[in-house]
């Protein structure tokens, strides 16, 4: 009987993991709560208008289609029997199925963290999913087009007000980016409004933007920010946010209400919910951010036959980054390959740092490289062939290459369309009530024992 290995999650932690298990006879299942992988490092890119939600998603099944053993799932997972090896799949819209494993490989990231407030999500928009960077874009854009019909002067300088919560990457790159659609992109459409008036304005807690890359190239982020136009305001703690501004405590104790149309949350992650089920499901520990601490080897403690990567697994202070959940998928798939074969497996996990990039605006990034700092132009070009070359797919890549160069050479951005429908921040097709009765399968549909039906192509 081969093995039936589950992975949860079809981000890099997932992909990798099936990368390193190429060539092994398991059965291989990939479930995720979305039918895509995407690339979360670009999504600013989409919700900004350069990119298109395409460019940066590309289907789970597309990616398995010559992995004949690999068969492809759309389901959140929701509850784990450690003891039977079992798990739960909530279906979209309702009803759920079960899913047996001999090894079980969760790769289920983190999400948006509001720090306890979680009800400031109904007003400020995170940015993790596709979704969500949709949902920024119609704010970010529909903000101009609110701006340019409101007769009262007041309403309009709201509208043209952004204010960011977090100065990590992604708030530096939507900060840079909203300014430079701001100044260069729509600056001549509008005839209304002068839409190089939007104020950007940068929060965060912390001492300088950027923290993470060191005091050199956080200054030269700052300067760059600076120059472009954002209003950078660290020491600073968003204590409310409404429909129409926030309020914010300075370093000195004294706060501050800001009028501002757009707020969008770019501070902190935690575990999904996931975590404490599987912490519960199996005696595991979790850090302060909820990810479940593993050992040397990635497994849980006590538990060889589960193991936790990427983003949601707490070991030795490794950073949420991209390259930590693909060489963590990776090292796992190599891993299982030798419990497949009966091999004896004493090789620890080691983290090879390639280093950390963050965009400001066109012609300005910092790369950090061990020690090798780059910033400026030279940081740009870096950054440019670095994301180049981690996208997903050739003709992602070929794309995204067309795309930068129209719209770094002649300041155009295509990826505009948005819809006038209401979308709910933190609802999603996994809301049953989102959906009509009938809709909502009555009872639950076991799926063991469907051989997947992929062949090789
Ligand atoms: C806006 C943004 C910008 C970033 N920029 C960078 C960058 O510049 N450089 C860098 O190195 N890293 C960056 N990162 C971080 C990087 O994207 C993550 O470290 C990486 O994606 C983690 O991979 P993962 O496989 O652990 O999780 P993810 O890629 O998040 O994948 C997790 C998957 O699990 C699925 N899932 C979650 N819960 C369940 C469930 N219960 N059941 C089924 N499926 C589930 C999700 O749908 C998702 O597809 C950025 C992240 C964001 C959000």
């Amino acid at each position: 009987m081969p093995r039936r290995v589950v992975v949860i999650g079809g981000g890099f932690g997932g992909l990798f993991t099936v990368r390193g298990l190429h060539g092994s006879d398991a059965e291989i299942t990939v479930v995720d709560r979305a039918a895509h992988h995407l690339f979360q490092p670009l999504l600013y890119q989409v919700a900004t208008g350069v990119l298109s939600e395409g460019q940066i998603a590309v289907p789970v099944r597309d990616l398995m289609r010559r992995h004949s053993n690999v068969d492809c799932l759309v389901g959140e997972v929701t509850a784990v029997d450690a003891t039977s090896r079992t798990l739960t799949v909530e279906r979209p819209g309702g009803g759920d199925f079960g899913l047996s494993y001999d090894d079980l490989v969760v790769a289920a990231g983190v999400r948006q963290s509001y720090f306890g407030h979680d009800e400031f999500a109904q007003h400020a928009p995170g940015m993790k999913t596709l979704a969500d960077a949709l949902l920024i874009r119609r704010r970010l854009f529909g903000a101009f087009e609110m701006a340019q019909t409101a007769s009262d002067p007041l309403e309009r300088q709201r509208w043209l007000t952004f204010a960011l919560v977090g100065a990590g990457p992604t708030g530096v790159e939507l900060a840079g980016q909203i300014r430079e659609l701001a100044t260069h992109t729509l600056k001549r459409e509008f005839r209304r409004i002068d839409p190089g008036e939007a104020r950007v304005l940068l929060f965060d807690g912390g001492d300088e933007p950027l923290a993470v890359f060191g005091p050199r190239l956080a200054g030269k982020a700052a300067t760059a920010l600076t120059s472009l136009g954002v209003d950078i305001h660290m020491h600073s703690l968003v204590t409310a946010v409404d429909e129409n501004g926030l309020l914010v405590r300075d370093g000195t104790g004294s706060t501050t209400r800001y009028e501002a149309g757009t707020v969008l949350w770019t501070a902190g992650v935690e575990a999904p919910p996931l975590a404490g089920v599987l912490a519960e499901a199996c005696g595991a520990e979790q850090d302060r951010a909820g990810r479940i601490k593993v050992n040397d080897d990635l497994t849980v403690p006590g538990h060889p036959e589960i193991s936790v990567i990427g983003d949601m697994m707490s070991l030795k202070g490794l950073p949420g980054v991209a390259e930590v959940a693909m060489q963590t998928g990776f090292y796992t798939g190599r891993r299982l390959r030798a419990v497949e074969a009966g091999r004896a497996w004493d090789k620890p996990f080691h983290y090879r740092d390639l280093g950390s990039a963050a965009y400001i605006s066109r012609g300005r990034a910092v790369v950090s490289v061990g020690r090798v700092h780059l910033a400026g132009l030279v940081g740009w070009v870096s950054w440019l062939g670095i994301h180049l070359m981690f996208l997903t797919g050739f003709r992602n890549r070929a794309g995204a290459l067309l795309t930068w160069g129209l719209t770094f050479s002649r300041e155009r951005r295509r990826e505009r369309a948005f819809s006038m429908q209401a979308l709910l921040p933190g609802r999603d097709i996994y809301d049953r009530d989102l959906f009509p009765p009938a809709a909502v399968a009555p009872e639950r549909v076991p799926l063991e024992g469907i051989a997947p039906a992929h062949t090789d192509d």
